[in-house]
């Protein structure tokens, strides 16, 4: 697909050293971090600013190569599989903190910038960037931009998307633009800056971003509630929020989850419950010391077994760390791990958590759920063999119905892991068929052939998971 002439262009904008078309090295950017699914792309590339990207793109447009841009391939929903071939796009040279504006409280960034690297560097200002997906020790800034992600901190500090202010996007016809600004106010023409925020690589190619952020919390408080009946969990957090309180956190586990993360992080969690809220509110500490009283009370109103404040920050860091490590600890158990992210208005908790247990009882597998209930974004996470096709057929329906489910209370079927491939099958469920027809005109009218991070978002087929292997 990549032709001799096509290849001598590439290396003209980027040196040879930064073209790799060499069968490991496609081999290595065959896949990311969703389970299943792998296809060679034709080659690598590494551009070193915007221009480079604009004059690869044009080449690509010109002769219709597929183009996926990868941050760090963290994310779970086959989103950078290259599976129509073409040229995978790096940013490992466009990995810099350009500027921290302490007037106007932002910071602009190159795609490639390490989520947590950015977080500290602000931090050290005393400034504050909240959306912290649990991969951001490893997931780029481009990464969570392009998914939309969303963390521990999001249900009182919202997601990815709340803190874009500003862009600069590389067009799938080579042209480069700029969105947004360091504005707090701005209503000139369509919002661009969210058009391409969550757009997973389709529309354009992010080259930079300047970023909103606030000031640190004062102060922060960590509590674990503890129970022995799941609904009264998920009823705990309903109270919580229908009592006017916002926690920064609000996250749930279930018994055999605080299994297996007991298990890797050795850090003395409670096993014997069925489920565990982890709480933590931040602010001043008068509101905080307020809010988590109240909180404590009303898990032990709905039955909590008993209420943990942590008692120093490394606790407390502890216990965070634990509940970010829950995938990896799941993916310890068997050779293949499904996670998804099938989510529910908050008050519709409990039915999700007991429709999940009942789905995975109905097709026999094994299905662990923690998550973000305080956004009602749960994480069932099938511990699975991708060789055991008999039992993959039965997790694949048993997903099929939980989406369903979701859907049916009025809910979505991706929080904050994207559609990518993974999911594209599913996407009628949650938009009509006249839904995709007019996000299929934005794609359409943004890269007309179609270059941008084809196969993604938009499926071939309707409510059936492809497996791709070539
Ligand atoms: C252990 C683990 C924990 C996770 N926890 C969370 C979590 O708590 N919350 C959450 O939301 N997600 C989570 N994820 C999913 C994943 O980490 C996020 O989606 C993350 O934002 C992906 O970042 P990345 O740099 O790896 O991007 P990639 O996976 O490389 O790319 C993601 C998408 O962005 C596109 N893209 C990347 N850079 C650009 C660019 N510059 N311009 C245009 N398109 C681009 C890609 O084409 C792709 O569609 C987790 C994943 C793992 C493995």
């Amino acid at each position: 697909m990549i032709t001799a002439h096509v290849k001598t262009k590439l290396i003209e904008i980027v040196g040879r050293e930064n073209y790799d078309d060499s069968e490991a090295g496609r081999l290595v950017y065959s896949y990311d971090a969703t389970p299943q699914f792998q296809s060679l792309p034709n080659g690598v590339i590494s551009p070193d600013n915007a221009k480079q990207v604009s004059d690869i793109v044009k080449v690509c447009n010109e002769h219709n190569i597929p183009i996926i841009p990868r941050g760090s391939g963290t994310n779970l929903c086959a989103g950078t599989c290259p599976t129509e071939g073409g040229l995978v796009l790096l940013f490992r040279h466009m990995n810099r903190i350009l500027e921290i504006d302490e007037e106007n409280l932002t910071v602009t960034v190159q795609p490639g910038v390490i989520t947590l690297d950015m977080i500290n560097e602000v931090e050290a200002k005393g400034l504050f960037y909240p959306p912290d997906p649990s991969s951001m020790k490893i997931s780029t800034i481009g990464g969570n931009i392009n998914e939309n992600s969303g963390g521990l901190r999001g249900l009182k500090y919202g997601v990815t998307r709340d803190y874009v202010i500003a862009l600069e996007i590389v067009l799938a016809n080579g042209d480069i633009i700029r969105t947004g600004g360091k504005l707090a106010k701005d209503v000139a023409g369509y919002d661009l800056t969210r058009l391409f925020v969550g757009s997973e690589g389709t529309l354009g190619i992010i080259t930079e971003a300047t970023l909103k952020l606030i000031p640190m919390p004062e102060t922060k408080k960590t509590m674990l509630a503890l129970y022995q009946d799941i609904d009264a969990a998920a009823r705990s957090v309903s109270n919580i929020i229908a009592n006017k309180i916002i926690p920064t956190t609000l996250e749930f586990l279930d018994q055999p989850t605080l299994q297996v993360v007991e298990d890797f992080a050795q850090i003395g969690l409670p096993t014997n419950v069925q489920a565990v809220l982890l709480i933590e509110q931040d602010g001043p500490e008068q509101v905080v010391e307020r809010d988590m009283q109240r909180i404590a009370e009303l898990c032990m109103l709905e039955q909590a077994v008993s209420v943990e404040v942590a008692q120093s920050e490394e606790h407390a860091m502890a216990l965070r760390t634990a509940r970010r490590a829950a995938l990896s600890a799941l993916a310890r158990l068997k050779p293949t791990t499904i996670l998804e992210d099938a989510t529910v208005p908050r008050s519709e908790i409990a039915k999700m958590v007991r429709s999940i247990n009942e789905i995975a009882a109905k097709y026999d597998v094994n299905i662990c759920t923690f998550g973000h209930a305080g956004d009602g974004n749960l994480h069932p996470t099938c511990p699975t063999d991708s060789r055991n096709h008999d039992e993959i057929e039965r997790v694949e329906k048993a997903f099929a119905e939980i989406f369903e489910k979701a859907v049916e209370l009025g809910g979505t079927i991706t929080g904050e892991h994207g559609v990518g491939v993974m999911k594209a099958p599913y996407l009628e469920l949650k938009l009509g068929e006249q839904g995709i027809a007019a996000m299929r005109s934005i794609k359409a009218a943004f890269d007309p052939n179609n270059i941008m991070n084809p196969g993604k978002v938009f499926a071939k087929e309707s409510r059936k998971r492809v497996v791709v292997t070539r």
